[in-house]
């Protein structure tokens, strides 16, 4: 493992101990090895003068809910040290009291809560404390003799601490070991089936030794797991398969998920091991991994139906074996092994399925590693089920939980490079679907933020084109469960006999065809939709036709029977199809400002007066029209299919 110190870099620092610290704890959490998504903690103990100019010893402690690599010094709460050393001396202390007077302790009351290991860090009588969960040492801990290895790599140079629930028991277990001990002896203290912590009156040599302790062990791993077998069996993709596990999954957890499919060469080894079943269900390589990605994965190779309901059913046994009062969690799984064909991870965002998969990349790495160094063995389900259910760890996650309209559906967007469509994939977006916008035009392809949007280059006339597009959705996303096809081209104007056969088919191919072809690959995949949903973007020509405009009218005619046809043949799949008119929608890249006064003038109007000639007298934006199409594949419109739906502030040839 390298060393991220950084001599020059360190200089700003020296003369403030809390910089210092946010300094050291970001190179810590730089590294993914060491931790991941809030795992770890770290702190520093500084003497301040208070407002009556007396001095207090303090312990600034990393806050609930921050992550290490991205910290600040607002992140660290500062809590009187003679409380946190009074605390470790208690027989017994519940945790709703240690958060009450740790909080009534602190010299900031707008800081956040200290981490659950505050006491802990008090006791180690060092300036600096690190904390990692050093996936080299929970590797080597979560084997079969973890200990003795422990002590063949460190010898006498750490303290080895048998596993005990992290907070408050650990600290005072650490602090009836630890009495008149000389800590100075110790380059760390490795605490089985947990993680690691160094400390140090200077900062960098405290990190330094987490660094050159993890290096041990992972030089250990490296000289003692032997070669690694070949695997076979690799079976290729099969998306319409995924796009059924995701509603299976969805179904299980009540609400739709994103799923994050790992095809990689580590997953798909790790899924084709034999004994996989074994390897991976045997429990979290740190405890507090147990919060994002239960305690062990589904496995599974083509039953998937059989593999979550027993899934469920062990998980609900677990739970009432262990339980003491608290309220059972959902029980469908976090993630899942695909024999042989990779790994799939579950979030209610595409955000929460990155981190799970994030904790699934190392947890596999090292459930392989430490099945070649004898055979991996986690903690007890007792052990796991009381992290679990541990409620300041519950407490985590609440904060972070929020539920959209669309939240965890997977959107696509046709035509979306501007006006309408970019309008309504920024809404579904908004609205908490994952998106992916199609167009023709290559800024499309500026829209993809590497996480929840995607712009992918799309000619929709051309069938591998689309198929491509629906693919690498669903790849991405795992299922398909909204359409908005809104692809459109607006055509000259010509009279029946002047319009060219090349202007014909274009608006025919581009108006039509496209659409019925991106319905046709859309839907075997829509099938398995959560709540799905198709809404086609057609025309007020359709109800309402104007001289000269026969090319794109018929175009949308046809778009309006073709929706309407889908709407009878989806029902029964429970697909709603509803289609919408818009009309005089000025906000898009066709209407130049020269444009809009050519038209007014020729109808002797101003701007103004034409944009907003309709019975209501107002504009219509193509914000407008993108919050209506969000209502319409939410459950607004859930009980309504094959409904035309202008949306043109009213117009007396229609009404
Ligand atoms: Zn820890």
């Amino acid at each position: 493992m390298v060393s991220l110190w950084d001599d020059k870099e360190a200089e700003r620092f020296k003369n403030n101990d809390l910089e210092m610290r946010v300094y050291t704890s970001r190179i810590l959490g730089a590294n993914s090895d060491l931790v991941l998504h809030g795992g770890g903690n770290t702190s520093v103990k500084v003497t301040e003068k208070n407002l009556f100019g007396e001095e207090e010893d303090l312990l600034y402690v990393k806050g609930s809910g921050w992550d290490l690599a991205t910290i600040e010094s607002a992140g660290f709460a500062p809590v009187k040290m003679d409380t946190l050393i009074k605390m470790a001396d208690l027989k017994e202390l519940s945790d709703v009291d240690m958060v009450i007077n740790q909080r009534a302790a602190m010299t900031n009351p707008s800081a956040p809560n200290p981490s659950v290991e505050a006491i802990l860090h008090a006791i180690i009588p060092f300036k600096f404390v690190d904390h990692t969960h050093a996936d080299a040492v929970v590797t080597v801990t979560n084997t079969a003799g973890g200990e003795e290895k422990i002590k063949e790599i460190y010898g006498d140079t750490v303290l080895v601490i048998p596993y005990v629930m992290p907070g408050f028991i650990l600290a005072r277990t650490i602090y009836e070991m630890t009495k008149g001990i000389d800590w100075s002896k110790y380059e760390g203290m490795v605490l089985l089936n947990h993680g690691l912590f160094t400390f140090n009156d200077d900062a960098k040599k405290s990190y330094e030794n987490m660094i050159e302790l993890v290096t041990k062990a992972e030089n250990y791993i490296e000289s003692n797991m032997g070669t690694e077998k070949p695997y076979v069996d690799h079976l290729g993709e099969d998306l319409l398969s995924l796009a059924k596990i995701r509603k299976v999954i969805s179904t299980a957890k009540g609400s739709a998920v994103i799923v994050n499919y790992d095809q990689g060469n580590d997953a798909v080894n790790f899924s084709a091991l034999s004994n996989v079943q074994k390897v991976a269900t045997q429990g979290p390589l740190t405890p507090d991994h147990v919060i994002r990605n239960k305690r062990v994965p589904m496995v599974f190779e083509r039953d998937y139906n059989a593999a979550l309901e027993n899934y469920q059913n062990e998980y609900k046994k677990y739970f009432s074996e262990l339980n003491s009062g608290e309220t059972m969690l959902n029980p469908a799984p976090k993630w899942a092994i695909w024999k042989n064909r990779g790994i799939l991870t579950f979030g209610t965002s595409a955000k929460e399925a990155a981190i799970i998969s994030d904790i699934k990349d190392h947890s596999i790495k090292a459930f392989s590693q430490a099945e070649r160094l004898g055979g991996y063995k986690a903690l007890s389900p007792k052990d796991i089920f009381e992290v679990e259910y541990w409620s300041l760890e519950q407490a985590k996650l609440k904060k972070s939980g929020s539920s959209l309209a669309l939240q965890g559906q997977v959107a696509i967007v046709t035509g979306a490079a501007s006006g309408i469509g970019r309008a309504t994939l920024d809404k579904l977006h908004s609205d908490g679907a994952v998106v992916v916008g199609l167009d023709i035009n290559p800024v499309m392809a500026d829209a993809s933020n590497g996480r929840d949007k995607l712009g992918l280059v799309c000619d929709l006339t051309k069938d591998s084109d689309i198929q491509a597009a629906i693919e690498t959705t669903v790849r991405t996303f795992g299922g398909l469960d909204i359409i908005v096809s809104n692809a459109g081209i607006f055509t000259a104007s010509e009279g029946i006999d002047k319009i060219s056969n090349d202007l014909w088919k274009r608006s025919l191919d581009i108006n039509l065809t496209s659409h019925q072809k991106f319905l046709k690959f859309a839907t075997p995949f829509l099938k398995e939709g959560v709540k799905p949903s198709v809404v086609i973007m057609a025309s007020k020509n359709v109800p309402a036709p104007g001289k000269g405009a026969a090319a794109y009218s018929v175009a949308k005619a046809g778009l309006t029977q073709l929706a309407r046809i889908a709407a009878l043949e989806l029902g029964e799949f429970g697909i709603n199809v509803n289609m919408l008119h818009p009309h005089a929608v000025f906000d898009t890249g066709i209407w130049t400002p020269e444009v809009l006064e050519k038209r007014a003038k020729h109808y002797g109007m101003s701007v103004e007066e034409y944009k907003t000639n309709n019975i209501l007298k107002t504009e219509i934006t193509s914000k407008n029209v993108a919050n209506l199409v969000s209502a319409m594949v939410g459950d607004i419109f859930s009980k309504t299919t094959g409904v035309q739906l202008p949306i043109d502030g009213g117009s007396d040839r229609i009404i």
